[in-house]
């Protein structure tokens, strides 16, 4: 996800691409026009059908006992999202290059002192830029790199199923080279699939997704009546912050941000399920965010019961084991 505005394509453009992004591009036709409305109920089945629900894999147990898996996650976009929608303004720029030189590192040195582990999901020209940025996560041995695009290109709007799977392989090949292992975790650019990223990401072997919504606890993907044997860990537009801080939030100060994901977090542990969040390095990177994070992280270690893990870890695990009744 990024909400960082581009002079390029405007205030509007970036703005439509984040808040619509989440409900596809339907909601960017112009108002009155309602087509669903004239929709069969076949055409309504068949209009929600390419990803639903299919088995809950919250298990009956952890590992180790924990009440709650909860895995931190970043989306390394940086410049990747302006460059995709070709905007080249040095400031512009700058501001999400941010999260190269000044936000992953504060994130990786907080992951350091607390001990725990992160999921990257990662555009490739991100990491082309900042070479350093892979060797730098890889380091502790503790986090997983996964797929987050070639460019943060807008799935919906790519001209076919061949263009977008061009992308998504060469975002595949270059990760593997860069890291020594394929990647397993996907997660779309925008957290928008097109019609075709389903079966995309199903073509190309991964084991887990990371951009549906439809549950807060882990699920299997159904596509048009059938499983999929894809695990989905499911994220949220409220367990990120990017519509809330930065340039273009709406927040003065992360506080009632944090408190929303520290009450989140505390459903989760209460229903013994996963608490996924989702953030990035070029906003929460900034000195106040990182200081309510660094909090948030503390709290959640401070209870009993608690299982940090990368997606990778965690998809794995639900994947195999007994599933609640
Ligand atoms: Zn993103």
């Amino acid at each position: 996800m990024d909400r960082t505005r581009s002079t390029v394509g405007g205030v509007a453009l970036a703005a439509a691409v984040c808040l619509f992004a989440g409900v596809g591009i339907r909601a960017q036709q112009p108002p009155g026009q309602n087509p669903g409305a004239k929709w069969t109920d076949d055409e309504l089945r068949r209009a929600v059908a390419p990803a639903r629900v299919g088995r809950k894999l919250t298990p009956v147990k952890w590992p180790n006992n924990a009440r709650v898996a909860v895995c931190l996650s970043f989306d390394v976009d940086n410049e990747s999202f302006l460059l995709a929608r070709g905007e080249t303004s040095p400031t512009t720029l700058s501001a999400a290059d941010f999260g190269a030189h000044s936000g992953l590192p504060r994130i990786l040195a907080m992951l350091d002192r607390h001990q725990v582990p992160a999921s990257f999901f990662i555009p490739a020209v991100s990491a082309m830029l900042h070479p350093e940025m892979i060797p730098a996560i890889m380091k502790s041995g503790r986090h997983e790199i996964a797929v987050h695009g070639w460019i943060h290109e807008y799935p919906p709007t790519l001209a076919d199923a061949a263009e977008e799977e061009r992308l998504m392989n060469q975002a595949i090949d270059f990760l593997t080279k860069a890291t020594g292992k394929r990647p397993v975790g996907y997660r779309a650019p925008s957290w928008a699939f097109s019609a075709h990223t389903l079966d995309l990401i199903r073509k190309s072997g991964f084991l887990y997704d990371s951009s549906l919504m439809s549950m807060d606890e882990p699920y299997e993907v159904m596509s048009n009546g059938s499983a999929t044997g894809l695990v989905e860990l499911a994220i949220d537009w409220t367990l990120t912050e990017t519509p809330y801080l930065g340039r273009g939030g709406t927040l003065p100060s992360p506080d009632k941000l944090f408190q929303l994901y520290r009450e989140e977090f505390d459903g989760a542990y209460e229903e013994g399920t996963t608490f996924v969040l989702t953030l990035h390095p070029h906003v929460v990177g900034h000195r106040a965010p990182m200081r309510y994070l660094e909090e948030l992280v503390a709290y959640i270690k401070a209870k009993p019961g608690v299982w940090f893990a990368t997606g990778e870890q965690i998809a794995r695990y639900v994947k195999t084991a007994e599933p609640r009744p």
